[in-house]
């Protein structure tokens, strides 16, 4: 049996038990292996735009002998599946962008889906976005740490977009930032994740000090407001939960 990451195993505990999943820039597939070695996928299709990752999805769904369950495709984004053929849909270990760009290429083909599993490497607040704008609720959130790097999982069904959204203090905006499901949870490592964004942006004001063009001052001005709006997020973290 496939050992996964503990960012690959967060993705697979979305899934529903009996799904018809597609992993899109599936690379080893190792995640397609482990839904159905550990029968959580009743099919999978492992999609990758590049001839090199997808000889090696080939070789290690062939080695774990499961070449009759998972389909590995070669293809761009979502152009590897036929509508109504999957019901989940995974996308990982990319940035937000290009998951937004993957989605909105084959928005065609998301009317048969009934989940999407996002695990976006940064720019996480653009993928909310999307959608938040396409239809899309948002049901679930995690945050988690592996080897020093902290990853956000997001699930998300077709319903309504604004439910996570209702009732809350701040702009939509900054919700999609913050995340609402990982403000509720307000774990540890989301705490860190806001300490890290704070020293983050502190150094890159930091590294504006010595300069006064025009552009200099611009972004120190963007730069100073992020770090205070950052600021009073840190302030709310610390407060009870309600
Ligand atoms: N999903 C795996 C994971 O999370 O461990 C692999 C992530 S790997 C860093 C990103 C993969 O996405 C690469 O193998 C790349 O070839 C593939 N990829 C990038 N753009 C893609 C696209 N438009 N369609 C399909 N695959 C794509």
């Amino acid at each position: 049996m496939l050992e996964i990451s503990k960012r690959l195993l967060t993705i697979a505990n979305y899934v529903n038990p009996g799904s018809r999943v597609a992993d899109i820039g599936s690379d080893h597939a190792y995640l397609p292996v482990f839904l159905i070695q550990n029968e959580k996928a009743k099919s999978a299709i492992a999609g990758e735009v590049n001839q090199g990752p997808w000889k090696s999805a080939l070789q290690h769904v062939k080695e774990a002998g499961l070449s009759e369950h998972i389909d590995v495709r070669l293809g761009d984004g979502l152009s590897v599946i036929q509508n109504g053929e999957v019901d989940t849909i995974c996308i990982a270990g990319m940035g937000g962008t290009l998951i937004c760009q993957i989605l909105e290429a084959g928005i065609k083909r998301l009317p048969s889906v009934s989940q999407l599993i996002l695990q976006p490497n940064v720019a996480e607040k653009n993928v909310r976005k999307w959608l938040y704008h396409n239809g899309w609720e948002l049901k679930g959130e995690s945050i988690l740490k592996e080897d020093g790097i902290l990853y956000e999982v997001l699930s998300a069904v077709p319903g309504n977009p604004d439910a996570p959204y209702v009732n809350k203090n701040w702009s939509r905006n900054e919700w999609f930032e913050v995340g609402p499901f990982l403000w509720e949870e307000r774990s540890p490592i989301f705490k860190e994740k806001w300490e890290e964004e704070y020293k983050k942006v502190e150094r890159v004001l930091n590294s504006l000090e010595q300069s006064s063009s025009p552009e200099a001052m611009a972004k120190k001005e963007e730069m100073s407001i992020r770090l205070k709006w950052i600021k009073e997020v840190q302030t709310c973290l610390q407060m009870d939960k309600p």
